[in-house]
């Protein structure tokens, strides 16, 4: 074996993406080598010859585009490819690019150990010899390391004992044998059809059923060939840019806006199709439990038409976790299997194996068991994923911490490709990326492309050859790493995926911190944010060479995933700008686009009606009434629209939403607008508003007394300074007072205005169009006005205030919370991470405004807990 002293890079794994990688960093010029445990390229397609292994992403898409010949030269043979043809993929790639020179086969990276004082990897392997390298890369999968079953007497068994993982290279003749098979994932559903087709007896334990897709595997879908014939490189851009790393169109229907007939015409249209097309089935599968609950339903309905004895179908039936928060397997044949007479299914949730011994399988209880005896047993056990690899080499990085010991509590990475006190040291496809929830050849290539990028640079900046001592070293800094792993939480945290214990979550491994490991945000947006961390000089890295050094300390994504998702959706609609119309023209404009929103949940009941001004002229309300019995207590609440927009139908979801959270009576109280009726009108109809429902309480179905004041923006400054009023008037008593992201001074200088005055719905611009529109310039500092700036903030109702991060008003809601509590006033203050002015009212849209929404109705409901404490002390 050549061993090299001091190489550029060394690479651990010739799966594809080592063999991709050792291609890039040859075309530079990087003297590299890869170590590879087995004696041929493949990584997970070389040990995983179970029979049945096929793919489950369509060949035609899990395919290196890097070269354009590769679609010329390579074609699949079918849909799904079998593993060996995936195999001969991965071996013609190495040979047409030489690759199989510069791969150290049978050769086990064991410890990895930098060393700062020569800025090198020292990595030493289970041949005893030690390699130096500039810079170490992980490229050891993500599904590569078995999971040692955690069955009593697994290695009792004296009979023939497979891992589907580690398939024997000459194959496996089950002929007339009897065999179980344990494990019920996506390797042991592909395998036992094939197996049971051998077998004399073929027994299934099954601890958790797995929701299963037919592959209708065949021909290469033919459309696709067409698409890639015609403009190979398009096709593989979108592939780039999308959300699971093939291309398509997501659909627009969620399950629980259709009918049942609708429902299920577009399931079988799906279901026809086949495989993993049935995660983008429906739009709110993976969002809502109750829309994936629906889908559920029909993919069990599916196993019990297809299964004969209603005892195994119903044990086959998934019930424990939301459909695709595990891996969805896809097969073919595998629910039938179960209708042949010498196969039959153990559900180990009501008999568990108690033990393995000599001679078979021992379930149930002493009292109430089976023994079964094999002549094989077949472990599907399934792996160590996403980390297993990559801690299972001893890596030492700086000040000797080991990765193992780093990652005690759960990965933590920087973009999944970096991690604090590991300097040049890369993971490919790692825990906080996309990895297995995309199209892996696509990730691999980006993550290849990304490192070479970061190595080049290494080079470059280090000045290597150029007559310096060259080379420079990249780490993340702490906030780069810490925030990531705050955003791939978020994007995890929108999703039903943290519900169920898969291998996602390392819930398969005992012991195993819970956390979710890959990134859900999409393949594209990921992408995007690689590229942007470079395009921002080199964002969250700390880059030293021994003449220059840079730290460019940062976070790469603060905004909450959908709240991002729904800002680039708008990007694209080229909306105008509000403030580029009139007042007219723009209250239209709302109302077609409040139109267009899902309606919120329902309530007992809405009624509307009028109540007079100060002036006696009627203004309009809307009534939300709980669904529970009343009487309930009431909170007056103003709408948003900066004064000259906005009506009980702008923020119908909104009340609704309010109204179920808080168990109390919404009435949405109109008040004038500007500039039809300028300041201070609408001050003057809130108080109108709130003297009349304090006043009519009991007619409206409400509790006396029990009165509170809300508000949105705009809506938020009159229930702010109404609360001032009443204060001043003596009456009505105000329970308490929710203000979301309130205009509290209309100074406008604030550094949130700075920040947030662009790019976040509510923009700086459009504040100024809403504040001329409402109010002179000379009226601005009045405290009907600006509520932060009245001289007396003492005596007020209970406030919780909330802010958003990214809102040119947070800033003055957070003041107006300080100056409400030293003042000496109850202040609840709830600072919305990531989310923008518009955010949390955007109900069933916004998924990460639920918690906020939930903490205003907690808010609502202890204002009047303390209320109806305190009037019975006063009773
Ligand atoms: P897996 O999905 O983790 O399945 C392991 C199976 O073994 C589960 O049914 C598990 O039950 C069971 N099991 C584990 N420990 C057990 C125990 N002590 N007693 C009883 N049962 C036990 O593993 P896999 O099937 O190898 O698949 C892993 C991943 O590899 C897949 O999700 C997929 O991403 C990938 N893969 C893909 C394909 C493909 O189609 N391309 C094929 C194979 C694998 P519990 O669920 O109760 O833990």
């Amino acid at each position: 074996m050549a061993v090299d002293a001091d190489l550029d890079v060394v690479i651990v794994g010739a799966g594809f993406s080592g063999l991709y990688l050792l291609k890039r960093m040859r075309d530079l010029g990087m003297s590299t080598r890869v170590l590879e445990a087995a004696d041929d390229v493949g990584g997970t397609w070389y040990w995983n010859r179970y029979p049945g292994a096929r793919c489950d992403i369509p060949t035609t898409d899990y395919t290196l585009s890097f070269d354009p010949a590769l679609e010329t030269e390579w074609t699949w043979s079918e849909k799904y490819a079998t593993q060996p043809e995936i195999l001969r993929y991965a071996q013609f790639i190495a040979t047409k690019y030489d690759l199989y020179s510069g791969i150290d086969f049978v050769t086990r990276a064991e410890q990895a150990t930098w060393d700062e004082a020569a800025k090198r990897w020292h990595v030493r392997t289970d041949r005893g010899e030690t390699i130096t390298c500039r810079n170490y890369v992980m490229a050891t999968g993500c599904l590569s390391l078995p999971k040692v079953p955690d069955i009593e007497g697994h290695d009792r068994f004296s009979g023939e004992v497979y891992f589907t993982s580690r398939w024997p290279h000459e194959g496996v003749d089950l002929t007339g044998k009897r065999v179980a098979v344990i494990g019920t994932g996506s390797s042991a559903i592909q395998s036992i059809p094939l197996m049971a087709a051998q077998a004399d007896k073929l027994t299934v334990f099954q601890r958790t059923p797995n929701f299963s897709i037919p592959a209708y595997n065949g021909a290469a879908d033919q459309e696709r060939l067409a698409q890639i014939a015609a403009d190979a490189a398009v096709y593989r851009a979108e592939a780039k840019l999308s959300r699971g790393g093939v291309p398509g169109e997501a659909t627009l229907l969620a399950a629980r806006a259709l009918t049942d007939d609708e429902r299920r015409a577009r399931f079988e249209e799906v279901w026809a199709i086949g495989g993993l097309e049935m995660l983008g089935v429906f739009n709110d599968i993976l969002v809502s439990e109750e829309a994936n609950e629906l889908l559920c339903e029909l993919i069990r309905e599916k196993i019990r038409s297809i299964v004969h004895d209603p005892v195994t179908a119903e044990a086959l039936c998934p019930k424990d976790h939301p459909f695709g928060t595990k891996r969805p397997c896809v097969d073919t044949n595998y629910y039938a299997t179960f209708n042949l007479p010498h196969v039959r299914l153990v559900d180990l949730r009501t008999d568990p194996i108690t033990t393995i011994t000599e001679t078979g399988i021992e379930t149930g209880t002493e009292a109430d068991g089976e023994t079964f005896e094999f002549d094989a047993i077949v472990f599907a056990t399934g792996f160590d994923a996403m980390t297993g690899a990559l801690v299972g080499v001893d890596i030492t990085g700086r000040d000797g911490h080991t990765l193992k010991e780093q990652w005690a509590h759960g990965p933590a990475t920087y973009l999944g490709l970096t991690t604090v006190g590991f300097p040049n040291f890369f993971t490919i496809t790692g825990p906080g990326s996309p990895s297995v929830l995309s199209n892996m050849a696509v990730s691999i290539e980006q993550h290849v492309d990304w490192v070479t990028d970061a190595i080049a640079h290494l080079r470059d900046v280090g000045g290597a050859g150029a007559g310096t001592d060259g080379w420079a070293t990249i780490e993340p800094t702490e906030t780069a790493q810490t925030a990531w792993g705050v955003h791939v939480n978020d994007c995890a945290n929108i999703t039903l995926y943290p519900i169920a214990n898969s291998w996602y979550m390392g819930a398969n491994v005992p012991g195993k911190p819970r956390m979710f490991l890959p990134y859900v945000g999409g393949v594209g947006p990921y992408r995007v944010i690689c590229d942007e961390v470079v395009d921002k000089g080199w964002l969250g890295f700390r880059i030293e060479a021994t003449h220059s050094s840079q730290c460019n300390d940062g976070v790469i994504r603060e905004i909450m995933p959908d709240v991002g998702m729904v800002l680039e959706m708008m990007a694209t609609l080229e909306l105008p700008l509000v403030e580029s119309m009139s007042p007219e023209e723009a209250r239209e404009f709302m109302s077609a686009s409040s139109a267009m929103r899902p309606p919120g949940p329902a309530v007992g009941e809405i009624v509307d009606g009028t109540f007079p001004a100060g002036d006696g002229t009627p203004l309009t309300y809307r009534l939300y009434r709980p669904a529970t019995d009343g009487p309930h207590p009431v909170v007056v609440y103003f709408h948003g629209g900066g004064w000259v927009l906005g009506d009980h139908e702008s923020d119908d979801p909104f009340c609704r939403d309010l109204c179920v959270r808080s168990n109390a009576i919404i009435v949405s109280a109109d008040y004038r607008h500007a500039p039809e009726a300028r300041f201070p009108v609408a001050v003057h109809d809130g108080m109108a508003a709130l003297t009349w429902v304090a006043e009519h309480a009991t007619d409206l179905g409400g509790i006396p007394g029990q009165v509170a004041v809300a508000g949105w923006s705009a809506g938020a400054n009159i229930a702010a300074v109404t609360a001032h009023l009443a204060r001043d008037a003596g009456g009505p008593a105000i329970s308490g007072q929710l203000l979301l992201t309130p205009v509290t001074d209309l100074s406008t200088d604030s550094a949130s205005y700075i920040e947030n005055g662009e790019g976040y719905v509510l923009t700086a611009s459009l504040m100024h169009w809403f504040t001329d529109h409402y109010i002179d310039p000379a009226d601005r500092t009045s405290p009907l006005a600006s509520p932060l700036l009245a001289a007396d903030l003492a005596n007020l109702p209970p406030a919780t205030i909330i802010t958003c991060q990214f809102d040119p008003l947070r800033d003055e809601g957070t003041a107006y919370a300080h100056a409400l509590a030293e003042a000496g006033n109850e202040v609840h203050h709830i600072s919305a991470r990531g989310h923008t002015h518009t955010s949390l009212t955007m109900v069933d849209i916004i998924i990460s405004g639920v918690s906020y929404r939930e903490q205003m109705g907690a808010a609502l409901r202890s204002f009047f807990d303390r209320a109806s404490t305190s009037a019975a002390v006063g009773a």
